[in-house]
């Protein structure tokens, strides 16, 4: 656990008690800080009282001893409309930060990388997280993904945290340091948190803020708002201690992946050349041009933090993949099932959708805003969509007259239909859902989890079929 020592005898609020909230209790308690918690949810009161934390009602209580607000993200602050507790802090002139903003205060000598974007995110944290491993080095993975930053093991001058950061979490840093920044994409998401998309790319953009002068920020240039990210940096793209990468195009001085030769080979193009690092098809768990991102992003990440180019290209090499992003979970009778539950947008399934042909496509949930639309240049790749959840009538009246589909209401009855349909196609069977999963299931983890016992039970239904149906 980290040593929050520099707190002792403060009176800090903790809003939120889920799981970082509760990391937060247990670490400012530890340190003998006076700690005064509440959330809006009862159990959650009460696991934080049996830690010892004060539970108090932070929309009414007297804010003015209080040194900080321990915010969980989560919890709207300013827009849609702001939790009055969120307007007491306010008022109070009592800062609100994250949880990722005490880690940095309290190891102030490690290394810090911050990556954020709308999509890959996690893809690219877990594979600096990995290469870094692989390299020998002392690295912590947390964030947005994994562990509760506070739950981190504590790093001295050779250590390096690896942090995933939403927009929320962002939004909620004061005077952490990074030194390396990395912006991939941006994407209209999360807009009501934000008061629209100038918030959201504000939020992002905020990470830079974070920067300084001789840190290493890394911008994805494949999309205009981050190419206006770059720019509005005012150092230029080209300057030191910015570097662009692209999957679409070459980038003088950057690092950008050239996808007309081989499996896309990723090229640096920083020092006066263009060297070939590696054909990434020898990545088996980064398929697709939006991995080429992820993995661009992480090399020059690497770089960055001085690895060598040998130990990146291994690590990227054996990188095992992360689950719910496209992860293939089985090949039965030639259909290949896929698990990417955690496409909850049209950006991130269209990406899904560019990497196979013949295409039995689960898909649906809590649509957001724009359903699938965007997704009408890929129909041609599915040979049906069966569709599940709240957005089925809407997803329906976009595909009708384009693509074949079915309401299924299930995950269970919409894999039964498309495992059927594929049989003998070598075809794949897709969950990329472009919808977040609220409206059925309490994450993207769990639905994918019951995709993959779904399939499992397929795989071993079969296998009792072709031994006679002992059970
Ligand atoms: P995040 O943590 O930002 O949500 P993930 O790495 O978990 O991102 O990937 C989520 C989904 O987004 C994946 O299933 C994939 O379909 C898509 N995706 C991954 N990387 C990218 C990228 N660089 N650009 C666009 N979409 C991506």
């Amino acid at each position: 656990m980290i040593n929050l020592s520099r707190f002792a005898n403060r009176r800090i609020a903790v809003m939120g008690l889920a799981r970082s909230g509760l990391a937060s209790v247990s670490a400012l308690l530890q340190a003998g800080a006076e700690v005064l918690a509440w959330d809006d949810n009862a159990d959650r009161r009460a696991e934080a009282e049996k830690l010892g934390a004060a539970v108090t009602d932070l929309a009414t209580a007297d804010w003015s001893g209080i040194a900080l607000a321990v915010w969980s993200p989560g919890i709207p602050h300013s827009f849609p409309v702001p939790h009055p507790a969120a307007l007491a802090a306010k008022a109070a002139g009592v800062a609100l930060v994250c949880d990722i903003e005490l880690l940095a205060l309290a190891n102030p000598q490690a290394r810090f990388v911050g990556i954020t974007g709308t999509n890959g995110k996690s893809t690219t944290t877990a594979l600096v997280g990995h290469i870094l491993k692989q390299a020998g080095c002392m690295a912590e993975i947390g964030g947005n993904l994994g562990m509760a930053a506070l739950t981190l093991t504590p790093l001295g001058a050779d250590g390096i945290y690896v942090l995933e950061l939403s927009s929320y979490q962002i939004e909620l840093l004061r005077e952490a340091r990074f030194d390396v920044a990395a912006l991939l994409n941006i994407t209209p998401d999360h807009l009501d948190r934000h008061g629209g998309f100038d918030g959201y790319v504000a939020a992002k953009r905020h990470l830079f803020d974070q920067l300084p002068a001789d840190g290493t920020a890394v911008i994805g240039l494949d999309d205009e708002t981050t190419r206006g990210v770059a720019r509005a940096l005012g150092r230029g793209i080209l300057s030191r201690g910015v570097v662009g990468i692209s999957v679409s195009r070459p980038v003088v001085g950057g690092v950008y992946v050239d996808g007309s030769i081989g499996g896309g080979r990723l090229i640096d193009a920083r020092n006066g050349s263009a060297r070939t690092i590696l054909d990434l098809a020898e990545a088996p768990a980064l398929p697709g041009s939006h991995n080429w991102q992820n993995a661009a992003a992480a090399y020059t990440i690497c770089t960055a933090l001085d690895v060598p180019a040998e130990a990146i290209i291994a690590g990227i090499r054996s990188f095992p993949g992360l689950a719910h992003r496209q992860e293939r979970v089985a090949v039965l009778d030639g259909v290949t099932f896929v698990n990417d539950s955690k496409a909850t947008n049209a950006e991130a399934t269209g990406k899904a959708l560019a990497c196979y042909e013949r295409i039995y496509w689960i898909a649906g949930g809590r649509a957001k805003e724009g359903g699938i639309d965007a997704l009408a240049p890929q129909f041609g790749r599915v040979r049906h969509a069966y569709l599940i959840g709240e957005s089925a009538d809407g997803f329906a009246a976009t595909l009708d007259g384009k693509l074949a589909y079915s309401k299924c209401g299930t995950l269970q009855e919409a894999l039964a239909a498309a495992a059927k349909d594929a049989r003998g196609t070598g075809g794949v069977v897709l969950l990329s859902p472009a919808a977040a999963s609220f409206d059925q299931f309490d994450n993207f983890e769990q639905r994918g989890d019951r995709f993959r016992d779904l399939v499992k039970a397929l795989a071993s239904d079969a296998a009792a079929t072709l031994t006679g149906g002992a059970a």
